[in-house]
């Protein structure tokens, strides 16, 4: 019996073969896989000619592709169509594939080869993309300590196996302390305030752990409400000092040794590859360059928030007072106040405009868009194999009439279907001598499915969360790079979200909406005051949230940009960074960095700042629109040119200029956010 995932596809557009996969198929296809391209690799360091670009760089590129399409297949299902059987088979493939890419940054000979063409790379006469992709895998080889000598390189993997160790036991601590926390009630005055539905999960929670009354807990669903809602003071103080102390209670799970060693292992990496900190090596190959223009960046919006934050803070005050709240406004105050008054002025919610969003619909309407600005086309297809019956192809034409990419969308949830909505891809884009291989690009959600007397409706959030990942996924589409590498969406972390939170923005146009959102029933048009009145809501306390964010980007930053072992207090370490930022009192008894997964758990540590970054340019890149007229065609192509088709071929700031014309200002996101 032959394993279809090895053979090669007769369907159309070689597209998966999803209806002859099958799970046990997936192991035997990854170790073909592996010995595959470990074979090619043998190959390229064992040429004999003298390293070139095309021999060692563009080979490595084109290597191991049959392992990539498979690992996508697998990886892709695994995240919407998943079963116990295939969960297994994932878990047990990743490490494999761990240890496959950790051979290939630690062979010394295939190294020796991209160093030698790195080290000639000004008189090859490359173009500016074979640099960007020379770029790209030197730097992969040298982060992962392939430059180092001997000794250095032991201690090197001795630093990476003991960060991987911290960084977890991190995350478990935290975890650990957030599971462990419970507020036990017992007497029904005590819920004063709380929706009913709060109640009745509190009840729940209680029966589960055999309990009398209401139990809540740490965990967003739980906590947030309870903040936002409980009456009683002492008991959201006591839930909000939980919350902030996690991991900070001088116990077994205290995270304060961690931070401090992960912290200072992460210098002695930075040092040892020739930076002068963490940040700056981790910011190398990002949009912002280096952390100097990341500080920059910060100082720039904090100017305007922390005024716009203090107006917040008296907003707040005096509609305290004017119920008779006579104290300072302390932290466990400032949820609770915040939603009255955000309900006292805008009285909104999600749910009001689901009935003129219907499914299909907006999914045309997004269509529509996509071609009224990039000509794009996009014709139904059932010839293309699917995962699931619900999952509908799409081919995807360009303005010339040639085939762009194929389009997959699977937007209703299923059991083996993680939650949220991302975009992936099952092959991307790149070009083989001269030929365009087209991308395969997918959309997953879970959008609510139609029923007998319904069609799909979506929230206005749901709307602009598919506007999101079509974002992504026009990235992938449009997609014109000679490299996989550096194809599509492959591109610096603070410069991916561009095209897709740039495509929210339609969201608010009343020009675009008018054309498609019509109550499902009744065929009247959205009232637009509707929208505006999102609009209004959703840069409510914008000021304070800001701020809180800048906070937390300036601890990142102080952190990361660090250039001495660190050795003190971390409460205080933590107070004098974040003291700019703070609008309340201090407390010794609460510490952020203790839990901050972000930064001592997941890949965040001298990137938080990418998510105001990622807005200041999604505001800037809309404003040339609004400035030129939104659908002005020059600028929709200018944008089509330089960011969707160009991927990583170029620096992301050469990128943005040539879009733009200029360097990206705050100006339009001070304006959206009512900052200025
Ligand atoms: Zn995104």
């Amino acid at each position: 019996m032959g394993n279809p995932l090895l053979e090669s596809w007769s369907t159309p557009y070689e597209t998966p073969p999803f209806q002859s996969i099958e799970i046990n198929h997936f192991r035997p296809a990854i170790d073909e896989a592996i010995r595959l391209a470990k074979e090619e690799i043998r190959q390229i360091t064992e040429n004999p000619n003298p390293p070139t670009f095309e021999n060692t760089v563009v080979a490595l590129d084109n290597s191991g592709e049959k392992l990539g399409q498979i690992s996508s297949i697998l990886f892709n299902l695994n995240s919407a169509e998943t079963s116990r059987e295939l969960m297994a088979e994932a878990q047990a493939i990743s490490p494999i594939l761990t240890r496959f890419s950790n051979d290939i940054t630690l062979n010394v000979n295939l190294f020796s080869r991209i160093r030698e063409i790195y080290i000639s790379k000004d008189t090859l006469g490359l173009t500016r993309e074979q640099e960007m992709l020379l770029e790209k895998r030197y730097r992969t080889f040298l982060l992962g300590g392939a430059g180092l000598n001997i000794n250095d390189r032991l201690r090197f993997r001795e630093i990476s196996e003991e960060l991987s160790k911290l960084t977890l036991k991190f995350e478990e601590n935290v975890l650990d302390e957030t599971n462990t926390f419970e507020l036990h009630i017992t007497e029904y005055q005590n819920l004063a305030g709380l929706p009913e539905d709060i109640v009745e999960t509190g009840a729940e929670e209680a029966v589960k752990r055999n309990k009398e009354g209401w139990v809540f807990t740490l965990q967003f669903p739980s906590y947030v409400p309870f903040m936002q809602y409980s009456e009683k003071r002492e008991l959201r103080e006591k839930m909000f000092k939980a919350y902030n102390s996690r991991a900070f209670h001088k116990d077994s799970r205290d995270n304060r040794s961690l931070v401090t060693r992960i912290v200072n292992l992460r210098l002695e990496t930075a040092i040892m590859l020739g930076f002068k900190n963490f940040a700056e090596m981790v910011l190398g190959d990002r949009m912002a360059e280096g952390p100097d223009k990341v500080v920059t960046f910060l100082e720039e919006l904090f100017t305007y928030s922390h005024n716009a934050a203090l107006k917040d803070f008296r907003n707040i005050e005096d509609f305290a007072s004017g119920f008779g709240h006579n104290d300072k406004i302390e932290k466990w105050d400032w949820a609770y106040f915040s939603e009255k008054l955000k309900k006292a002025r805008h009285n909104i919610d999600d749910e009001i405009l689901r009935p003129y969003f219907s499914l299909d619909k907006v999914t045309e309407a997004i269509f529509g868009l996509a071609f009224r600005l990039f000509g794009l086309k996009f014709m139904t297809s059932d010839k293309i194999p699917v995962y699931h019956t619900e999952v509908t192809t799409w081919e995807v034409f360009n303005e010339n009439g040639n085939l762009a990419a194929i389009l997959y969308l699977d937007l209703h949830p299923r059991k083996g279907k993680n939650g949220g909505a991302w975009m992936t891809s099952f092959r991307e884009e790149k070009i083989l001598n001269n030929n365009r291989i087209i991308p395969l690009v997918s959309i997953v959600s879970n959008f609510a499915r139609p029923s007998a007397t319904k069609p799909s409706l979506l929230t206005f959030n749901e709307l602009t969360t598919l506007l999101h990942e079509f974002g992504h996924a026009l990235h992938g589409m449009l997609s014109q790079c000679t490299y996989e590498s550096i194809a599509g969406t492959n591109v610096a972390r603070d410069f991916v979200e561009l095209p897709s939170q740039f495509m929210e923005n339609w969201a608010f146009e009343k020009d675009w909406l008018d054309s498609f959102a019509a109550h499902y029933k009744t065929g009247e048009k959205i009232p637009f005051e509707m929208v505006q009145r999102i609009k209004d809501a959703s840069a409510f306390n914008e000021g304070y949230a800001c701020n809180r964010q800048l906070g937390f980007s300036f601890l990142d930053m102080a952190w990361h940009t660090i250039t001495e072992p660190f050795g003190s207090e971390i409460n205080n370490f933590e107070k004098s960074a974040l003291a700019r930022t703070e609008l309340f009192q201090w407390s010794e008894s609460m510490n952020m960095s203790c839990s901050f997964t972000h930064l001592f758990g997941g890949g965040y540590a001298a990137g938080y700042y990418g998510y105001k970054w990622a807005e200041v340019l999604d505001a800037d890149a809309f404003q040339f629109f609004k400035e030129s007229g939104l659908f002005n065609k020059e600028v929709a192509d200018l944008f089509r040119r330089h960011i969707l088709e160009s991927g990583g071929s170029d620096k992301p700031m050469n990128l943005y200029r040539k879009f733009r014309g200029k360097e990206p200002s705050i100006e339009a996101f001070l304006e959206r956010s009512g900052l200025k």
